[in-house]
Order: C-alpha cells, then structure tokens, then sequence
C-alpha cells in the first residue's frame, strides 16, 4: 500500500497526518482519478504512476510551493481549474460566495454578472455552469490572470457566456449589471509575516493584500465607485476577512446600500457578505 509510504513522507517532514493524507489523496486524484475507495475496492497504482507520485510529493515538502501550483490545478466547487503562481488558488470560503450569488439570480432572468479581480475564473465560469441564463464580464488587473481564467472557462465549456478584461477595478467597465461580485485582497498587508509560508511565499501578493491598516481598501474603492455600474435593485457581495463583517456592512450602509446579509463559513467566521441597491 503506497497511500501510506507517501503519507510517512510528508509526516517525517514536518506535516501533520491529516495535511498530509488529504494532499496525498489530493494528488492521487487530480493525477490519476483515483480515489480512497478505488483503494478499498483493491485497485493499485502502476509503478509509473508510483514513481511521478513521489517525485512530486518530494518537490511540494522541499519546496513548500502549495501543492495546486505544482500540479497546476486546484478543486472549486468541484471541479478543477488551472492555477500559477499568477492566480490565487481558489479556496472552500469562496464557494460559499458563489452559492449566495446563484440564490440571488435564480428569481433573475439571463441575469448580468461583473466579477472583480477574477483569478482563476472560478467564480464567474461556477455560476455559469451552474445557471445556463447568465452572462459575465470578468475583470482583473493581472493580464497573466486574465490569460489563465480564458482557459478555465475554454477547458468549462463557458468561453462564450464569459467576456474577461484587463482592468483595474472599474476602468475598463461601462455597463450595468445585476450582480456584482468580488473576492479583492483584503489581507492588511501588516499581516504578512502571520501567514502561513506556502500563502506568504506562493500565492501572488497582488491577490492577497490591501495597503491599509484593516484591509478593506478594495471594498472602499468598490462599493464608493460600484452605483453607476449596478441597475436598481441590484446586488454587491463579496468575501470578507474573518474581522471584517461589520466595517464592509458600514461602508455598504453609508453608501445607500440595504438589505445586508453576512455570511459564516464553516468556522463559524463572517465570510461574506451580501447588499441589495
Ligand atoms: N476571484 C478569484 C478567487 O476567488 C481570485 C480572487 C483574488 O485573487 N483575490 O479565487
């Protein structure tokens, strides 16, 4: 049984047992499609498979580059989307995003999304595949992220429902939508040296950290400019750090925005937040 022989590898490196049987398992399947039970039900790796399995286990423990960068995917709601060192590796937090945006355009029809500092993509081509009515346009200021998030929605079968532009925050953008939907950084980049390494050193700073004190420099510069971009009735949300529910639903507040809803994650953390024009 080889499971056990590359999770030791990683234990006798420094990681804790369930980091390591969920990487290991991570690995076998995004490679192979091989999941715990096909190990139960008796199937086993070729040595071929055996031998690139520990080749890359022994990259991501001497390196600690995140493992999703090694590969080059990552798992979103599902399913996989490419990532580099150029896009945030899309996180479990964010789907609880996506799932209060598909809420909210259900009762919405062929509803217009705008998606701010996109990434991978994953959230626009999610709902895209999840609503068939939708119709996205998908900024982000990183051309390299914008060039990876048009692969994601080619490999999703979503290109055409998608439209991605290189801007910083609105000033590509002239239309209205009926969402409005962001994950910024909003990691204060005083906090840095808090992170863990493979975070602090791997995934791209321009995703991570806002230059102030609280983090909440995107949500200003979004929810102060968003009005002219959403029609009546309109929705903003986003996802907000753990200590950031009550300054985002002020600056929503001051900003006429109503109907303010703050979703937990599964740590019972404020994780996002959603408003209604
Ligand atoms: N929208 C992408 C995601 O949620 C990227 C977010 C970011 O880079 N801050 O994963």
């Amino acid at each position: 049984m080889y499971r056990k022989s590359f999770i030791k590898y990683y234990t006798d490196n420094n990681f804790l047992f369930d980091e390591a049987k969920s990487e290991v398992d991570f690995i076998i399947q995004m490679l192979f499609n091989f999941t715990s039970k096909d190990f139960i039900l008796g199937r086993s790796l070729e040595q071929w498979q055996i031998d690139k399995i520990e080749k890359i286990i022994k990259e991501r423990v001497n390196s600690r580059r995140p493992i999703q960068q090694i590969i080059g995917s990552a798992f979103f709601y599902g399913r996989r989307f490419f990532v580099n060192e150029y896009t945030l590796i899309p996180r479990p937090e964010t789907e609880i995003l996506v799932s209060e945006v598909l809420k909210i355009i259900e009762d919405i029809n062929n509803p217009k999304i705008l998606d701010i500092g996109t990434g991978t993509g994953c959230i626009p081509i999610t709902l895209a595949i999840e609503n068939k009515n939708i119709n996205a346009h998908s900024v982000d200021i990183s051309k390299e992220a914008i060039e990876m998030a048009e692969k994601n929605a080619l490999l999703h079968n979503v290109y055409e429902k998608i439209k991605f532009i290189e801007s910083d925050l609105f000033s590509k953008i002239k239309e209205k939508y009926n969402v409005i939907v962001s994950n910024p950084p909003y990691i204060p980049i005083k906090d840095k040296d808090s992170l863990q390494y493979e975070v602090k050193n791997y995934d791209p700073s321009l995703a991570l950290f806002a230059n102030d004190e609280e983090g909440i420099e995107y949500y200003q510069k979004i929810i102060t400019n968003a009005n002219k971009y959403i029609f009546d009735d309109g929705f903003l949300c986003f996802e907000i750090g753990q200590n950031q529910g009550k300054l985002v639903s002020d600056l929503l507040k001051d900003n006429g925005y109503r109907n303010i809803k703050i979703v937990k994650d599964l740590n019972s953390l404020d994780r996002v937040i959603v408003s209604q024009k």
